[in-house]
């Protein structure tokens, strides 16, 4: 069974250090809840998590099934299974929706051929779970979208690339309840293969895809851990209570 560790990890941008000592171990089927405050570091960890150069590891290791990555390029922590939905998927003009997927499907599945006519047609199934339009496939990536379309877009590539681990920061955000439900189902419809790293603020898109475990990051540490009772616990009395 693949297993992504991190362990006692610490994070600075420049000199200020953002994350100090985040340990979780995730494992597929699992769904680790990360909520807390604005400002506590949670894309912070996603963004290192995935390896952006402007984040830097200044203690601690990450790993996936024991193979360290922890200095990895971005591509090779794609490459041993692990995606990111960004809380600001960025728009990229000229490149469309299926280009992308297609590039990185064989990047990462290189012994699964895929026609485009195929791929096009798994992404046109995948994405009607979510009443995405098939013009999406054609367009620029994120390019012109709403902010609900992006989260949309990315859980698509999720669903189209079969990481072992998805980290998804704020896949929430921007989302209209009946979105919110589709997309929740679409990422539901990845379980029990993969683990989910699920960032967000609100208990909201918890009452669709059922933690398996809700950690409370304050200030770049994580200050409690617990069920899926904590986050109702959280909705009633806030952050404040958890120090
Ligand atoms: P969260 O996702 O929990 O809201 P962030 O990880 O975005 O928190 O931010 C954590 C802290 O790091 C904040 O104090 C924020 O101001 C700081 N920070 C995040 N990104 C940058 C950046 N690019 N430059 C400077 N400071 C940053
Ligand atoms: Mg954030």
């Amino acid at each position: 069974m693949h297993t992504l560790s991190i362990t006692d990890i610490h994070i600075a941008i420049e000199e200020k250090k953002i994350v100090n000592g985040v340990s979780l171990t995730i494992r597929p089927g699992e769904v680790h809840a990360l909520m807390g405050p604005n400002g506590s570091g949670k894309s912070t960890l996603a963004a290192a998590l995935m390896g952006h150069p402007f984040y830097t590891i200044t203690h601690g290791s990450i790993t996936i099934d024991g193979n360290d990555i922890t200095d990895a390029t971005p591509e090779e922590r794609a490459q041993a299974g692990l995606f990111l939905a960004f809380q600001y998927p960025t728009a990229i003009p000229g490149v469309p929706l299926l280009a992308l997927v297609r590039t990185a499907h064989r990047h990462l599945h290189p012994n699964e051929s895929i026609s485009l006519p195929k791929l096009k047609a798994l992404a046109e199934k995948e994405g009607s779970t979510m009443r995405i339009p098939h013009s999406f496939l054609d367009r620029s990536v994120n390019d012109g979208l709403s902010g609900g379309e992006k989260k949309k877009s990315e859980i698509l590539q999720l669903s189209l690339l079969r990481p072992a681990f998805a980290i998804l920061d704020e896949t929430d955000s921007g989302l209209d309840v009946d979105a919110l439900r589709s997309v929740s189902e679409a990422v539901n419809q990845q379980l029990p293969r993969i683990g989910i790293l699920l960032i967000t603020h609100y208990q909201r898109i918890l009452q669709y895809i059922t933690p398996t475990y809700v950690h409370v990051m304050k200030k770049g540490t994580i200050v409690h851990s617990g069920g899926p009772e904590l986050a109702e616990e959280l909705e009633k009395t806030g952050y404040e209570s958890f120090s």
